[in-house]
């Protein structure tokens, strides 16, 4: 037998009908990103090491284990990005800035050569926004208004918002001092890499997972007791805003976050049940100092990034499977070699008309009893039965799987809708609503869009085939 492959550690497959989880949550930030002003932009999956080591910052996690180093011919290091943010402000500098302030989104695969776990894994999809030239606490509202309603819209009403601001380059040193001499002060009690990251990373000892660490972060001092007064108003501003738009959220005074170039504002959006240790779905803040670190002009920004394969384990939980493989509109069972080209021509005008439609298209001698089934299997919405009595008699047989009912139409001499009885129809299907001819026709096509398109096609494309 032949060797059989397998998927690299910390990498996976995403099969239907999970892929359908991530096509929602991509259409939906398409839509609602969109009405909120930001544009999508479409980014390299390689980058050059030293742009995540220069942005993100040499002491951080991701830096000193976590990147996928890829060397190109030339023996330069490349690496798989490990986020996004970087390259955003990247191609900001390079080919936006010249037009000024910039509202921007993604979506795609990140790598990190991270233990993987649940809801942890080496390549994970984010989605993210990033605003570039907005320095109030207006923007920082707008983001996180943006995720909470994408949220609600997904049906997740229990995801916590937590916000807190770290300071800006005035202010922060004051607190870095003050932090790094409490934790030299403790430092027999924190972990092997924490006690490096005195000198490299001090704060992201507060976001260690280690319990003595945990304990030892309680009572560190805090950013917001070292805020100067223009990040104070900022952050008041903030809250004001998110309170103007009731929406709840907490001050966490001890939310950090792991990359080296945040400021001010940082939020994180945390899933209450259903995620275990990763419960973080979304990360975000305030880099008001990487653009003109990275070459540009100084220009304040922010964004965020939202894990995909995180908030598919939360909708996953909400949506049953049978919601997301949704079958077909029609599946057309033929009978005889007749029936089945008819069924082959009408199934592509089907389809070319819009609907999803679907027949055994390789198999012209299935029975019909093995036909029906499949359709039931498939999960189809209604079965079109054409058998040579139908064909020979101009009729159409079909049957609505859920309800069981059965309508013959006549298919003959129809020229258009006004000619169906629509009264008939209606009391077979008993459809609240379901009216027929001229105006109130194309009103109930939007409440009964399913079932109406799907008839109206089929007289439409009917009267073409006979023509
Ligand atoms: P970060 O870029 O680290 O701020 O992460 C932002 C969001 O991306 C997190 O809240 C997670 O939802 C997601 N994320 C980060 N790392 C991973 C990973 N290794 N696997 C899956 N999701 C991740």
């Amino acid at each position: 037998m032949s060797k059989k492959y397998q998927v690299v550690k910390g990498f996976r497959d995403i099969l239907p009908p999970e892929s359908k989880l991530f096509w929602l949550a991509e259409k939906l930030a398409r839509d609602l990103f969109a009405r909120f002003g930001y544009q999508e932009i479409l980014l390299p999956v390689l980058e050059s090491y030293d742009l995540f080591a220069c942005s993100i910052g040499t002491g951080t996690d991701i830096v000193e284990k976590e990147m996928f180093i890829v060397p190109d011919k030339k023996g330069q290091n490349l690496v798989l990005r490990p986020e996004a943010t970087a390259s955003v402000v990247r191609a900001y500098v390079e080919g936006l800035a010249s037009q000024g302030p910039a509202k921007l989104f993604y979506f795609g695969p990140m790598f990190r050569y991270e233990r993987p776990q649940k809801g942890r894994y080496r390549q994970f999809w984010q989605i993210g926004a990033e605003a570039i030239g907005y320095g109030g606490p207006g923007v920082d509202a707008e983001l996180i208004l943006l995720l909470d309603l994408y949220f609600k819209d997904l049906g997740l009403a229990e995801i916590q918002i937590r916000i807190n601001n770290l300071g800006c380059k005035i202010c922060r040193p004051s607190y870095r001092e003050a932090l790094v001499k409490y934790l030299t002060d403790n430092e027999a009690g924190l972990c092997e890499d924490c006690r490096r990251r005195l000198s490299t990373n001090p704060l992201r000892v507060l976001d260690c997972k280690n319990e003595a660490c945990k304990t030892i972060a309680q009572s560190a001092p805090c950013p917001g007791e070292f805020l100067c007064v223009d990040c104070a108003s900022h952050f008041e501003g903030l809250q004001r805003l998110l309170n103007l738009q009731k929406v709840s959220f907490q001050v966490d005074p001890r939310l950090v976050r792991g990359l080296d170039y945040y400021t001010r504002t940082v939020f994180e959006f945390q899933a209450q049940t259903g995620l275990g240790a990763q419960n973080a779905v979304v990360g975000g803040g305030r880099y008001d100092g990487l653009v003109e670190e990275m070459g540009g002009n100084p220009a304040p920004a922010i964004g965020f990034a939202l894990g995909v394969e995180r908030l598919a384990l939360l909708l996953e939980q909400k949506i049953s499977r049978s919601e997301l493989v949704a079958g077909p509109e029609v599946f057309l069972i033929f009978s005889g070699e007749e029936a089945y080209r008819f069924a082959f021509q009408l199934l592509f005008l089907l389809r070319a008309s819009g609907l999803y439609a679907e027949m055994a298209i390789d198999e012209p001698s299935r029975s019909l009893r093995s036909q029906l089934k499949f359709s039931d299997r498939i999960k189809s919405k209604s079965a079109l039965i054409i058998g040579e009595d139908e064909l020979k008699n101009k009729l159409l047989n079909l049957k609505l799987m859920e309800s069981g009912k059965e309508l013959k139409l006549e298919y003959q001499g129809l020229k258009n809708l006004a000619n169906i009885d629509w009264e008939e129809l209606k009391s077979h299907l008993q459809t609240p609503g379901f009216a027929y001819a001229g105006r109130e026709y194309e009103q109930t096509l939007v409440q009964n869009r399913d079932l109406l398109k799907l008839l109206k096609i089929y007289f439409n494309e009917l009267n073409k085939l006979e023509a």
